[in-house]
């Protein structure tokens, strides 16, 4: 089969690169290429901002009633496309089928929460007779176009974090999917322009990696950037924008710490636990990545958590019964099962090895099964470094207290945390004192809906407002008017 070489979206046309430099991007459960991603030329980026900057001088003027309903349609055509675009989520991604429906609920409910947005946050504020004859009011501004950087692990839902603010408040995007997982969005990219027909230029859409992305912020007529990464390029980003006098919101990479105290419901807490660690491959932002066990907790929860975890069937995410699909590529395989040789080096125990997982229909897919390390001590690498694959580190402490510290200060991360304990008292200690943008109790994957802001801190995010509902401040601008009559 020719491999399908993927377009850029400039000013409403559908455009073939020019560049030279086309790399693949695979189906994972099979470890086939499936398409050629052209990584866009200066000049394609310059075009597609171009076309962004052009177009928002009308499209700040629609009134915002009439680009609520893109919204609405929006909703209908992604609705209405959900189980294709799931299928097509799992086979760019690998995650299960059932994760990928997960991916577009949340997409979906971005559209919902913009549109609450609209409505109601979107308003500004006026004071009358502040002094005689005087008012004041202040209006929220759109600012022009904005460019839209993606990570690999979520290719949908993290876009629309964005996508649908910035669109109904009166901007307009360029949106560079990830180079690893880019189908998703060019499929939606084409519903947006072909089904919503959002007006040319509103919605723009190149591909490439790192120079696309400096092109992207350095571009004269970008507003602002938002960015979700990994750390080491979520900090490059930020200080690329500061420095060009440019807004943005910069998630980075995590850590995150689940803690088991003895007073946890374990019947309730396992299977939780178990999707923290390996829903989506261990590829999620929010996934548990250190088990910290307080005192004798770890007696209970360890040889449950470990076996769930063996038990975890792996295969490719589109077939019935699979509870774990592949890693997202040969690379991320690699870079995870480094990690495991590395944590037998530093003296952790496996209890859970999923290095020899197979698939027998497909023998090249990128599998890896859950893997478990007991006795890790804080100062591992496996303990401190973000693996962003299916291996547990668990850890004993001896007090709630110690496990608060080691969160805030054995990494630099502060995206999630969570606790599992049927103690108010623990729990609410726990909530107040972590440093985490994220926080679960008895709950293993803390995602906020639409309608709240997507925390983190620390080095898991640069910056002031965060995804999702903050963004109306992100894309405005305020502007305060004084009258007298
Ligand atoms: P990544 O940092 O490799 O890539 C993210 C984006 O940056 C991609 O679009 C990529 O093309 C671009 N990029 C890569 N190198 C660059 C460079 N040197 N300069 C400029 N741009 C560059 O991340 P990834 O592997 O796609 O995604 C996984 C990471 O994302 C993990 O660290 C994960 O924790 C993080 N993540 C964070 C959140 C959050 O909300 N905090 C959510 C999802 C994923």
């Amino acid at each position: 089969m020719q491999a399908e070489r993927l377009q850029l979206l400039v000013g409403g046309e559908w455009k073939e690169s020019q560049s030279q430099d086309v790399r693949p991007t695979f189906n994972p459960a099979e470890g086939k290429a499936i398409a050629g991603v052209p990584f866009s030329t200066r000049d394609e980026v310059r075009a597609a901002v171009d076309s962004g900057a052009e177009r928002f001088e009308s499209w700040k003027n629609v009134p915002i009633l009439e680009r609520v309903q893109y919204l609405f349609r929006m909703k209908q055509v992604l609705e209405s496309e959900a189980e294709k675009l799931a299928v097509l989520n799992t086979q760019n991604h690998g995650k299960t089928l059932e994760e990928s429906r997960g991916d577009l609920k949340r997409t979906i409910e971005n559209v919902d929460s913009a549109i609450a947005v609209a409505y109601t946050l979107a308003k500004g504020s006026t004071l009358d007779q502040i002094s005689p004859g005087v008012d004041v009011s202040m209006s929220k501004e759109p600012l022009g176009v904005f460019s839209i950087v993606c990570p690999f692990n979520f290719p949908l839902m993290i876009p629309f974090w964005f996508i649908p603010y910035a669109v109904v408040l009166g901007d307009t995007v360029v949106v560079k999917p990830s180079e690893v997982t880019p189908l998703p969005m060019q499929r939606v990219a084409h519903l947006l322009q072909e089904e919503v027909k959002l007006p040319a230029g509103v919605f723009n859409m190149v591909h490439g990696g790192a120079d696309v992305v400096e092109a992207l912020i350095s571009e004269p007529s970008v507003k602002g950037v938002t960015f979700v990464g990994s750390t080491p390029v979520a900090r490059r980003v930020f200080e690329l924008a500061g420095k060009q006098g440019k807004r943005s919101i910069v998630n980075g990479g995590a850590k995150n710490s689940v803690v088991v105290t003895p007073a946890a419901d374990l019947d309730a807490s396992v299977p939780a636990i178990v999707s923290s660690f390996f829903g989506n491959s261990g590829q999620r932002c929010l996934a548990g990545a250190n088990l910290v066990a307080v005192g004798e907790s770890e007696d209970g929860i360890l040889p449950r958590f470990a076996r769930a975890s063996s038990g975890l069937r792996v295969g490719d995410g589109l077939e019935p019964g699979t509870q774990m699909g592949p890693v997202v590529s040969k690379a991320a395989k690699e870079r995870i099962s480094g990690y495991v040789e590395k944590g037998l080096d530093e003296g952790a125990r496996l209890v859970a090895d999923g290095r020899e997982a197979r698939v027998a229909e497909h023998p090249d897919g990128f599998y890896l099964g859950a893997t478990v390390f007991s006795g890790v001590t804080p100062e591992m690498k496996i303990a401190k470094d973000e693996i962003f694959g299916p291996v547990a580190s668990v850890l004993r402490v001896g007090s709630l207290d110690e496990a608060i510290e080691q969160i805030n200060h054995a990494t630099p991360y502060g995206n999630m945390a969570s606790i599992f304990t049927t103690s108010g008292r623990e729990a609410r200690e726990f909530r107040r004192r972590v440093n985490a943008g994220n926080v679960g109790i008895n709950v293993g994957v803390p995602a906020p809906s639409g309608y709240f802001p997507f925390g983190g801190m620390r080095d898991s995010f640069f910056g002031t407002l965060h995804p999702q509902i903050d963004s109306v401040d992100f894309f405005t601008d305020r502007k305060v008017t004084i009258s007298r009559w």
